[in-house]
């Protein structure tokens, strides 16, 4: 499909990825109709379960930057430029993200980034925004829609449908039902709750420039900073067994465990038996599908394309990615959706999948690995790696958090590095071990 005729797009769900997509779209010169079942964020509080902040790095820096908006949402961002790791007992420990210290991933309001990003969307000529319209049915073959609204039932129709409605996305739901898309959804044996640690006499309560990471094993806590010097606490536990969320019933049950195994939090946090009985426990699990696009005239992208685990922080950077990759598409197409959609899937699939594997075993690392001597020496020689043979040799984190480097490419060359520095210690030891040899037949 070319021409005028196609330049109609429409895109459900106003979210990350739907409102920035809605601006690089208008700027190609598409008229942009964009759905959104909430109402307007702008004129109401934020949804309460839904992760207060995010952190925002190099993939959804580049984006934003592309069109302008960079420094815009940046203003209110608060740079991390390390992990601090909260023991049970004993000292906090700081580790650098980057060898030299300097690089950083920024704790973002996801509210503050939807409505700077809504903001942009609306100010782009081409683009109409209609809050509460739930999209409830879709004709993959036609373009025709149907939306649930205050008014009644509504329908719509557009040359080119985008689905950027989530991880529980109804336009994926949609292309399943009539067999047009395959889906597998794998939840974790995990939720999350968030938790607050507001301000002390108007200051932070902990190092705002860093992640704190409480890691427990089998379990972890995190905290983001947030403009207002609050701290947003995210605890990852799992939903059943003993240190389950389900197995803390009582405040008293809530008080003794948090005294327990995170024992610097509970002075901190004087409502934690508040929010931990008010707010949710959210799911969290991988959404993958196949394929992506229908007919030339509807797809996914973002969360409701592959949803992954929140591990790397990269969800939304990956999004954002989404949108330039697809982008890029169209101008390589001139336009033609048959051409650009299926190319956009066969550009992003591998590094989608990539990234969600790397969440996944994120999460191990994150609850665990991260207090082990073993893991704060192996950032080390990474570390001294990377200042001793820069560019040759590039963390899996850098590679990830501060580049653009595609997903799938990051998991290769980290193997490979791997495998020679693998190699590399074998001749050590093996020369170590010759040596040793030599000076006891010597001795
Ligand atoms: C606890 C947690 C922490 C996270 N931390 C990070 C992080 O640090 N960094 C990071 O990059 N990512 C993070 N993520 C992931 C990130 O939140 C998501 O990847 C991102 O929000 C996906 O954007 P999206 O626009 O695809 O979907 P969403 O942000 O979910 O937006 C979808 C939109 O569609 C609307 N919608 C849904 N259904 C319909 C319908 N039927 N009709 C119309 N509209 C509809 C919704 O209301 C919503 O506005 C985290 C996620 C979680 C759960």
């Amino acid at each position: 499909m070319t021409g005028k005729e196609n330049d109609h797009v429409a895109v459900v769900g106003a979210g990350l990825a739907g409102c920035l997509l809605a601006c690089y779209l208008a700027r190609r010169g598409y008229h942009v109709d964009l759905y959104e079942r909430r109402p307007d964020p702008r004129t109401g509080g934020a949804e309460r379960g839904r992760s207060i902040n995010l952190a925002l790095s190099e993939r959804g820096l580049d984006a934003l930057r592309r069109i302008g908006l960079e420094e815009r949402i940046m203003a209110d961002a608060l740079p991390m430029r390390g992990r601090m790791i909260h023991p049970v007992a004993g000292a906090l420990d700081y580790q650098q993200y980057s060898h030299d210290g300097e690089r950083a991933i920024n704790s973002i309001s996801r509210g503050a980034l939807n409505n700077a990003l809504l903001d942009a969307a609306e100010a782009e000529p081409g683009v109409t925004v209609f809050f509460r319209h739930q999209l409830t049915g879709l004709d993959p073959s036609t373009g025709s829609m149907t939306y649930e609204t205050p008014e009644g039932e509504l329908r719509a129709v557009a040359a080119v449908v985008l689905g950027a409605d989530g991880a529980g996305s109804v336009v994926r739901g949609q292309l399943v039902a009539q067999h047009e898309t395959e889906e597998d959804v794998d939840f974790l044996d995990y939720g999350y709750k968030e938790l607050t640690v507001p301000a002390v006499d108007g200051e932070f309560a902990l190092d705002p420039g860093a992640l704190h990471i409480w890691p427990r094993g089998t379990s972890m806590m995190i905290a983001l900073p947030n403009p207002d010097r609050s701290f947003t606490c995210t605890m990852f536990w799992p939903t059943g067994g003993p240190d389950g969320f389900a197995a803390l019933s009582s405040p008293a049950a809530v008080e003794d465990h948090f005294r327990a195994h995170y024992p610097d939090l509970l002075p901190l946090a004087p409502d934690l038996v508040e929010d931990y009985r008010h707010n949710p426990v959210g799911r969290l699990g991988t959404v993958r599908c196949t394929p992506w696009q229908a007919h030339g005239r509807v797809a996914l992208l973002g969360d409701a394309a592959h949803a992954i685990v929140p591990f790397y922080g990269q969800g939304a950077n990956c999004g954002f990615e989404d949108v330039v990759e697809l982008d890029r598409c169209l101008a390589q197409t001139g336009g033609d959706w048959r051409r650009a959609l299926p190319l956009f899937e066969e550009r992003r699939k591998a590094n989608t999948d990539a990234i969600a594997e790397m969440a996944l075993a994120n999460f191990v690392e994150m609850r665990d690995k991260v207090a082990s001597p073993v893991f704060r020496c192996v950032k080390s020689v990474e570390h001294a790696l990377e200042r001793a043979l820069p560019g040759r040799f590039v963390s899996r984190y850098e590679l990830v958090s501060f580049s653009t480097v595609p997903y799938a490419q990051v998991r290769r060359r980290v193997r490979r590095q791997q495998q020679v520095l693998g190699g590399a210690a074998l001749v050590l030891a093996g020369a170590v071990a010759a040596g040793l040899y030599r000076i006891g037949r010597i001795v």
